[in-house]
């Protein structure tokens, strides 16, 4: 199986593993294995790896950092792409250059180290830039979308490198055009920024990271806030009155620290998570008529 994939990654000396345990790429620590784990070193090889998968009729998946993804027990059947090694950051101007695989902390922290506010926000998401634009991540009133002016994707359909700019993204609430077009992997990110003071850019993050480190369940593993927020609510008070901080499912716990995240204690399976999952959201659902959705992705 993949015989024609693994000749080409030989030849083009891309890396790749095979039967690679999902663990080891996601912060939640959950998943079996995928059947072969590539991991492109740079956006020429991303793409052509890529666009042979899809031309062969593989199933194909595009991982960043794995920190809002749930892979199934049973692990990928298919081939897992990771964007880990595409991680260059260039700064020219005013704008942060940024590839796919890039962290989204480190790009808040090269940001800051050229005095350019903007990026605040993201320091302490553990995303990359790909999964971040493709999430339109944000927190503390800030978002992707908020200094996003471009990104390069390639799209297998047209078999072309396509440009977005600004508002072509359709951002929404964790939500962007490339959610609504999943077969385009995002390959750079640029992101428009403005001349800041580096004391008060500092000063701004090291605020966030306190708040992160004081609220949430940074010590285990997670995929972050489960649940995308609902209008006018708040999951984590709903979750806390109804009783269930520290609820677990296996080794799936509602944490105690925030109701909103649910982590992994300890040998915590992809079922676990499901079953702890549709457990609050029945509960949330009866005492507040409240349809809470997934931010979560799980992956089959
Ligand atoms: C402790 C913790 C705190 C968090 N805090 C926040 C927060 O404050 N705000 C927030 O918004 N999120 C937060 N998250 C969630 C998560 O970090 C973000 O959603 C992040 O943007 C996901 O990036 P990733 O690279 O890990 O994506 P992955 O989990 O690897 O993938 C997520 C999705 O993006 C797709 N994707 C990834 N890269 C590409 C690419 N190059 N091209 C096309 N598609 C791609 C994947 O296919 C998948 O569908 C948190 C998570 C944790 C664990």
């Amino acid at each position: 199986m993949y015989k024609d994939i693994i000749e080409f990654l030989c030849d083009a000396e891309v890396p790749y593993i095979k039967n690679e345990l999902l663990t080891r790429h996601t912060t939640f620590r959950i998943g079996g294995a995928a059947d072969l784990f590539i991991t492109p070193k740079d956006a020429d090889s991303l793409k052509d790896v890529y666009d042979l998968c899809k031309r062969s009729g593989h199933k194909v998946y595009v991982l960043g950092r794995g920190s809002n993804v749930v892979f199934s027990d049973d692990g990928y059947k298919g081939i897992v792409i990771s964007t880990e090694n595409l991680s260059s950051v260039r700064i020219e101007g005013n704008t942060l250059y940024a590839e796919c695989g890039a962290s989204f902390t480190q790009i808040a922290v090269a940001a800051r180290d050229a005095s350019l506010a903007g990026l605040e926000f993201a320091y302490g998401i553990p995303g990359s830039v790909g999964g971040a634009v493709f999430m339109n991540a944000g927190a503390y009133g800030g978002q992707v979308s908020d200094c996003l002016s471009q990104s390069t994707a390639f799209d297998p359909v047209e078999n072309k490198v396509v440009l977005t700019y600004g508002d072509d993204h359709e951002f929404g609430y964790r939500t962007s055009i490339y959610k609504k077009n999943p077969e385009r992997i995002i390959l750079s990110a640029e992101f428009e920024l403005k001349p800041g003071d580096f004391d008060s850019i500092k000063a701004t993050m090291d605020d966030f990271m306190g708040r992160r480190r004081s609220k949430q369940p940074l010590e285990y593993p997670s995929a972050g806030s489960v649940f995308k927020r609902p209008e006018g609510h708040f999951v984590g008070q709903m979750v806390e009155e109804l009783g269930l901080k520290g609820y677990s499912v296996g080794g799936a716990q509602v944490s105690e620290k925030h109701a909103g995240f649910i982590i992994n204690k300890g040998g915590a399976t992809a079922s676990n998570v499901a079953e702890l999952i549709g457990i609050i959201k029945e509960k949330v659902n009866k005492a507040y008529n409240v349809e809470l959705e997934c931010e979560v992705i799980f992956v089959q």
